[in-house]
């Protein structure tokens, strides 16, 4: 350790294998880990043969926990930050540490490795060019729902992270406002013994869950396509003339003519018309 530096290490997502050479022998060297759970870092930690003292920094402590990596690196000592998996500060604590620390004028160094969201792009097979990584979308429907509105004209790839007992009712409500023609790539337990990668429409989705209990277990990545070409780039837009056509015409004229003018699609225009008459606000 040539100066004191807090390394932002990422860990394994699964398989425990799954941790650079770098990774481990940063973990070795510097003098405290920074761990969001101990308890797990410890497993890790003992699988890999290293015994490098443990501190624990997590969402309800990190403001603390970031003072006290900034006192140890002016004591000239080094830390490690690691997360419970995958990359600290994705959809994870360490950001505030990371600040804190180069508020401080010390060095934050990544040590890369793991992240869910970029094994499951590279073995999807999905040739889009440009990605969003949007992370955990809001547990509660109704927020989701106004979210996914907001993403719905975005021409790129979304990337979300979910938990199990969230995930159908999440891909529900994915259909529900981006349509049930654009293809989904569910990647489950990614690198771990019940891997899963299945790529069907977002229609498809609820069914193939229902199929089997087992696949709604673990962790998922969830890849949706982005709005197809030709679609209204701004579903603002299209919500403001159809709101316009509404107040003077009959709805299916409404749908037709907005669809005509936005160039969007006519069947995304008419749910959207739909959405608009049941909830006018
Ligand atoms: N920092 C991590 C990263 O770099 O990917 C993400 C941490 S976030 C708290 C945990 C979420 O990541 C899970 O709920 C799941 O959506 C996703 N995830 C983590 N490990 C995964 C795995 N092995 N397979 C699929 N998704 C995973």
């Amino acid at each position: 350790m040539e100066r004191p530096s807090l390394y932002v290490v990422a860990t394994p997502i699964g398989n425990l294998a799954d941790i650079t050479l770098r990774a481990l022998d940063v973990l070795k060297r510097v003098d405290v880990i920074a761990a969001e759970d101990t308890r797990l870092a410890s497993r890790l930690l003992k699988h890999h043969d290293i015994t490098t003292r443990l501190m624990a920094v997590h969402e309800h402590n990190e403001r603390g926990a970031a003072q006290k990596i900034v006192q140890l690196l002016a004591q000239g000592k080094s830390v490690a930050l690691i997360s419970d998996a995958g990359t600290p500060a994705i959809s994870d604590p360490g950001a505030l540490a990371v600040a804190a620390v180069r508020e401080a004028g010390y060095p934050a160094v990544p040590v890369p490795g793991a992240n869910a969201a970029l094994c499951a792009l590279s073995a999807a097979g999905l040739a889009a060019p440009h990605f969003l990584f949007y992370g955990f979308l809001p547990a509660q429907a109704a927020a989701r729902k106004r979210e996914l509105a907001a993403l719905k004209a975005l021409p790129y790839l979304l990337v979300f992270y979910e938990a199990p007992h969230r995930v159908v009712a999440s891909i529900a409500d994915i259909a529900a406002v981006l349509g049930d023609m654009r293809k989904i790539t569910i990647a489950r337990e990614l690198t771990k013994l019940f891997e899963t990668i299945h790529t069907c429409s977002l229609g498809e989705a609820a069914e193939w869950f229902a199929q089997d209990a087992n696949q709604v277990k673990g962790e998922f990545v969830l890849l949706v396509d982005g709005a197809p070409a030709g679609e209204a780039a701004d579903d603002g837009v299209v919500r403001r003339v159809l709101a316009a056509l509404m107040r003077e015409l009959p709805l299916k004229q409404a749908v037709k003519l907005a669809a005509d003018i936005t160039e969007a699609r006519k069947n995304d225009v008419y749910e959207l018309a739909l959405r608009m008459k049941k909830n006018p606000d």
